[in-house]
């Protein structure tokens, strides 16, 4: 893009994207980075756990970007921790398919500029829920960390979540309710997997509120299950894809 174009656009993308700079890294898990992003425009966002930011991964700017309509520039990741202050971790899987957001993860370091959009999403905790199910894998359990850390003691909490190994768990509160399930050697399909826990689960007479995340067939068959064999009412179910073998970017 021609300097004289580039730089409007560049003032529109500063109105929209807040800055931060890359504070911390942590391997937390085998594959998944912790990364602590500060910065004075970070200071008392509005932000619900559960909710996520898009990330920058690639040059905006770029023509190639433009052409294929920014998908491979922008990337959604929960906010797995927020500190009014001026701070935000996300929790970001370096998983095979090494896309842009898990190359970008893979090459960050600490003192990179990183540009944000301001929390936002509806995959929250609904209060006044009987009881809360959470069913995903371990990118699910970024969103679901947040959540449980918000949730009172006294709520009533139950979940299925997958990870390749025990070494690739997220520290996520409340952590011995849910049963954890690892695919071990199997590729990350784990639909079969988190279907069959899901069924032999042990609930409460009566429908909670479900979060299902994850792979997005992950997320249709088990809101299945939830629907149909459970007979649970639709809107008790809430359900946020994050990913799809073979495609790009979801949100
Ligand atoms: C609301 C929301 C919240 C999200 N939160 C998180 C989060 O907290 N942490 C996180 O790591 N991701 C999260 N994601 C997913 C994230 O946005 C990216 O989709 C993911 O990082 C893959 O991006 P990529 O550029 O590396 O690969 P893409 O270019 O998007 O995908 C390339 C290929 O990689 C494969 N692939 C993608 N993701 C996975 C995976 N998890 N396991 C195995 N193969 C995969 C697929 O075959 C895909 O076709 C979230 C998504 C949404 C919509």
């Amino acid at each position: 893009m021609s300097t004289t174009r580039a730089r409007p656009m560049r003032r529109i993308l500063e109105r929209v994207l807040l800055p931060g700079t890359v504070e911390e890294i942590e391997l937390v898990g085998r594959r998944m980075r912790r990364i602590r992003i500060t910065g004075t425009s970070l200071r008392d966002l509005a932000w619900t756990p559960g909710q996520h930011t898009r990330l920058q991964v690639g040059d905006l700017l770029a023509p190639q970007i433009w052409l294929r309509g920014f998908r491979d520039a922008l990337r959604t990741y929960s906010i797995w921790d927020y500190d009014h202050r001026g701070s935000l971790d996300l929790c970001v899987l370096d998983h095979e398919g090494a896309g842009p957001g898990a190359t970008w993860s893979r090459r960050v370091r600490h003192g990179d500029q990183v540009a944000f959009t301001r929390p936002e999403g509806r995959f929250v905790t609904r209060s006044g829920a009987p009881y809360h199910l959470f069913v995903g894998d371990e990118t699910a359990s970024v969103a679901f960390g947040a959540m449980l850390r918000a949730l009172s003691g006294t709520c009533r909490v139950y979940g299925v979540v997958t990870a390749g190994e025990p070494g690739e768990r997220l520290p996520v509160p409340r952590s011995n309710e849910l049963t954890w399930l690892y695919r071990g050697e199997d590729p990350s399909d784990d639909t079969d997997l988190l279907v069959r826990a899901v069924r032999s689960l042990t609930l409460p007479d009566g429908p909670g509120v479900a979060y299902l995340a994850g792979q997005a067939r992950t997320c249709q068959a088990v809101r299945g299950h939830l629907t149909r064999d459970r007979d649970w009412p639709r809107d008790a179910v809430l359900t946020k894809p994050f990913w799809a073998p073979g495609r790009r970017g979801l949100d």
